[in-house]
């Protein structure tokens, strides 16, 4: 037979040398993605023997099987299900490019990642993990329905490369061996191996068995004990899915969380329900705590396990769940799917369709009772979650107003960290006030202390405060709730004060030449110039217009580099302020005067300063401010 000797992708040697060199604390989960690997091929083999029975090949009782030889100093992993070609063992074992890989390695130079190698699991690097406890590793592998001879055999040192051999090999499936170093040996032990099968992999669906040495009374001679040895299953195998409520610890809860999601914190909540009628399904449901490093990845994995009737059919059905609530982990288990369902199948299959809509509301409707009776966890969540739970109001246009009652910011009339729901602000706002508002800010105090909130200050209304970037688009697609526009105080025209039709012509009336001059004047940099109804104290300001884009997230979008398409704004004045009777004066005794268009440049480089962006020309700008100032300081000395 033929050994050849092949060299790992950078991507796995790097890998490889962080999982031996940077970890080395709970090196014991290499057993539980071991057994959560052979727990998916014996799935997979399963599954495929639907259709296909000669995979099962006399084999008919699916089983991983721990061996631990301590002559030998190693550990087997063995397990009857589907194998690997030498192909396929080459690319899964050698090759890896896998989605996981690269973000993992990111975040391993992370300090949280070293502090917490648990994270591991969720990035789906598994295998790598036996190089934790093991400095040789060799798998051993025939695929179920090939012939004994076409076996193969893997093996590295970690060293950067490993070698692959064909052999012959009895039986269909999957032994995976570790030579155990020195230090870590514990793995050898009884108690040791099964306290950690327990621990994390008490719900694998197959037996996890081992033997094991027993003192059993003789049956030959009464009183007499001898020692024999036998198989013993060291998990407990309960779809804790399908039991009651009422027989399921807390813990027992948590423990099958931290098993479904690789997590290793609590969750924040569990979601258990058995739904009847057109569907029939169990649903076992998480939310978590925190979230995984990788939500906003694009290959991040969505959606709960599938089950039919117990038999695994696929890890992630993302059917089951909108996008918005990607952060649900869990498992749901169907009475009525077939075994056979495929992909393309649950796309356009009615009861998935039910499913979908039976678990998007429980969740939602679990939101909304979290967020009345124990808003602290609540509010826990959405610090977590609340920008993807956001999203569904742009996607979801039936639950629109359901997802927007979930919503909780911050306001001008609320103290820090005091909350308020669009329910509540509408319950609250004077009769007279016509919309909701809110501004966008990269911290409460920013936003506070915008001049775009005076006129509201005044009126006493309260304008609800957003500090994520997104909750601008957001506001767009919700366009309005209860009735109720909502608007942003940095967009479209506001009118607080209704004034009468009469006295507003005659201020348009009275300002309508020196706005043409203005906006001759600035033609370039602006769209528009108008009476403002949003301003007290302040001049001047610039606005977008309605469902243009907030300047923040402009300012965002530029920052990372992304085309924004030129907005121009629109000049609001105010036409009560002082500094606009000066200018019409000077403006009715000459139009051309070189005053007013020194002053008109400096409207608006001031107007940009209010909204957070640069003079046009600082220099400029500075030589301006300082001639005035020089000016002033004359007349006064
Ligand atoms: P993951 O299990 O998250 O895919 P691993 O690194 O643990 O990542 O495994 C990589 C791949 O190797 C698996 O996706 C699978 O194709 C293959 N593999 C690992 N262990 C086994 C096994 N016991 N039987 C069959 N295939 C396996």
């Amino acid at each position: 037979m033929t050994r050849t000797n092949l060299e790992f992708k950078t991507e796995v040697k790097q890998l490889l040398d962080l999982m031996i060199h940077s970890l080395y604390s709970h090196t014991e989960i290499f057993l539980r993605e071991l057994i959560s690997n052979a727990s998916d091929a014996i799935d997979r083999a399963k599954y495929e023997s639907l259709t296909n029975s000669s995979l099962m090949e006399n084999d008919k009782e699916w089983k991983i099987r721990i061996t631990s030889d301590k002559d030998a100093g190693t550990l087997t992993v063995s397990d009857n299900g589907l194998g690997m070609t030498k192909d396929e063992i080459i690319e899964a074992l050698g090759t890896i490019a896998r989605s996981g890989t690269k973000e993992f390695m990111a975040a391993l130079q992370n300090k949280d990642v070293k502090d917490n190698p648990e994270l591991i699991g969720q990035f789906g690097v598994g295998f790598y993990s036996s190089f934790m406890v093991a400095d040789r590793v060799a798998v051993i592998s025939r695929k179920a329905g090939l012939d004994r001879s076409s076996g193969v055999r893997w093996e590295s040192a970690a060293d950067g490369h490993y070698t692959v051999e064909d052999i012959e090999k009895e039986k269909k499936g999957t032994d995976v061996i570790l030579h155990l170093k020195e230090d870590e040996k514990k793995y050898l032990e009884e108690w040791e191996i099964s306290s950690v099968v327990r621990r994390y992999s008490d719900y694998i669906e197959h037996p996890v068995v081992m033997e094991v040495e027993r003192e059993k009374e003789s049956e030959l001679k009464k009183g007499e004990k001898v020692k024999i040895r036998e198989d013993e299953t060291l998990n407990s195998m309960k779809a804790i899915w399908l039991k009651d409520k009422s027989d399921i610890t807390e813990e027992e809860y948590n423990q099958f969380y931290k098993h479904v999601s690789h997590d290793f914190s609590d969750p924040a909540k569990v979601i258990h329900y058995r739904a009847e009628g057109t569907s029939e399904f169990s649903a076992l449901l998480y939310l978590p705590s925190h979230a995984p490093m990788d939500l906003f990845y694009k290959d991040y994995k969505i959606g709960p396990t599938l089950y039919v009737k117990r038999v695994q059919i696929m890890d992630h059905c993302e059917q089951l769940l909108p996008l918005y609530l990607r952060f649900v982990k869990g498992v749901v288990d169907s009475a009525d799917l077939p075994l056979n369902v495929s992909r393309e199948i649950l796309q356009s299959n009615r009861l998935v369709e039910v499913m979908n809509k039976s678990i998007t509301k429980k969740i939602l409707d679990t939101l909304t009772e979290m967020k009345e009776k124990e808003f602290d966890t609540y509010l826990k969540f959405y610090k977590e979650f609340g920008r993807v739970l956001k999203e569904g109001i742009h996607y979801d246009f039936s639950r629109k107003e359901k997802i927007a009652d979930l919503l909780i910011y911050e306001s001008t009339k609320k103290g820090a960290d005091t909350y308020t729901t669009l329910q509540e602000y509408v319950d609250t706002m004077p009769k007279e006030q016509e919309e909701i508002y809110y501004i966008l800010g990269s911290s409460r105090t920013e936003a506070l202390s915008s001049p775009y909130l005076e006129a509201f200050k005044a009126k006493g209304y309260e304008v609800l405060v957003m500090l994520d970037e997104v909750d601008d688009f957001i506001m767009n697609s919700l366009h309005e709730y209860k009735g109720k526009k909502v608007k942003s105080v940095v967009k479209g025209e506001i009118e607080l004060d209704k004034k009468e039709e009469k006295e507003k012509k005659e201020t348009e009336k009275k300002f309508k030449e020196m706005i043409e001059l203005i906006k001759h004047q600035l033609t370039d940099d602006i769209k528009d110039v108008r009476l403002s109804g949003r301003l007290k104290e302040t001049a001047c300001c610039l606005v977008a217009e309605e469902g243009g884009m907030d300047p923040q997230m402009e300012k965002l979008l530029k920052s990372m580099g992304q085309d924004v398409p030129e907005n121009k704004r629109i000049l609001e004045i105010n036409p009560e302020h002082a500094l606009f009777a000066a200018m019409k004066e000077v403006f009715d005794k000459d139009p051309k005067s070189l005053v007013l268009e020194e002053y008109i440049n400096l409207l608006y480089d001031q107007a940009l300063l209010l909204e957070g962006s640069k003079p046009k020309d600082p220099g400029a700008f500075a030589a301006a401010v300082t001639k005035l100032m020089i000016k002033n300081a004359e007349k006064s000395a």
